[in-house]
């Protein structure tokens, strides 16, 4: 079983979209009540609660580079939140969630197709160290597996 840590958006990308209330390209960030389940902020990794405001926005995800590239929609607290600290357990923004999807990718920031697993997200844990353990493995992105968005970074640890 390997260690990991689990790492979330960085602050000044969160004070950003905070500040300006735009994204990288000029898009618009829109603001939410959470209203229900289904609103986990990217930068503390909690879930927003009933009646906390959230801001919905396009965020250009740092890793991987490359081919596998790609913006993901996230969810931010409109306040200022503290960020999560790295740690060796998934939040509850991964374990809530009824099915994520883990992304593995190598130092060069391919995907590592045959390591690709969909599973809902209370069920991660053990299979992730599993594949941690796989010396390619340079870092995992954990998305929703339906909308497909980035919920969180893992990195052997
Ligand atoms: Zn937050």
């Amino acid at each position: 079983m390997s260690r990991f840590r689990c790492v979330p958006m960085d602050t000044e990308s969160a004070r950003r979209f905070r500040v300006t209330r735009r994204d990288v390209r000029g898009g618009p960030v829109h603001p939410r009540i959470v209203d229900g389940p289904g609103f986990p902020c990217r930068h503390c990794l909690r879930l927003g609660l009933p009646g906390e405001e959230m801001l919905l926005a396009s965020w250009d995800l740092p890793l991987p580079q490359g081919p596998y590239w790609t913006p993901s929609p996230i969810f931010l607290h409109a306040r200022d939140c503290a960020a999560a600290v790295p740690a060796a357990a998934l939040p509850e923004t991964v374990t809530a969630n009824p099915i994520v999807s883990l992304r593995h990718y190598d130092a060069a920031g391919m995907c590592l197709y045959d390591l690709g697993l969909v599973l809902p997200g209370a069920e991660a844990e053990a299979p992730l160290r599993e594949r941690l353990a796989d010396l390619r493995v340079a870092f995992v992105n954990i998305h929703t597996a339906r909308p497909g968005c980035w919920l969180a970074r893992v990195e052997r640890g």
